[in-house]
Order: structure tokens, then sequence, then C-alpha cells
């Protein structure tokens, strides 16, 4: 398990926009929030997983931008 310093996900759409979900602890789970829309999800496991579907799912934000070069 990488430690992980972040506690936000963020990605690109297609657009440019930036989407952010917030990764906050709270005790054993993680709530997740959404800046873009305020989507809401505790998740005791793999809470960066979840954002990432949910920001690939809701707003089709799939472009890392700290991330892997190349499309
Ligand atoms: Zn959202």
């Amino acid at each position: 398990m990488p430690s992980i310093t972040s506690s936000k996900v963020s990605r690109w759409d297609q657009h440019g926009r930036e989407h952010i979900v917030h990764v906050q602890k709270a005790g054993v789970q993680r709530a997740l929030t959404c800046d873009t829309c305020g989507w809401r999800k505790s998740a005791q496991f793999l809470p960066w997983l979840k954002a990432e579907e949910h920001l690939a799912e809701a707003h089709q934000a799939t472009i890392d931008p700290a991330g892997t070069p190349g499309t």
C-alpha cells in the first residue's frame, strides 16, 4: 500500500475542465465529496478508486493532470 498524502482526486474532462473529489478521513471510513455536483459517498475501501469512478461516470473526467503522459 503506497502512502498517499493527497486528500483529493482530480481529473480533467475532454473540455479541459477540472473536477475534484475530496477525500476526508471519517473514522474507519473515508467521506468523498465531489466539488462539481455535490455527490457524496462514504467508502471504507479504495476511496480513491470510487472517486475516479464517479469522475469518469458522472463527468467523463478521466484525464489525470498529474499523470501519465500520452493521451
Ligand atoms: Zn460529481
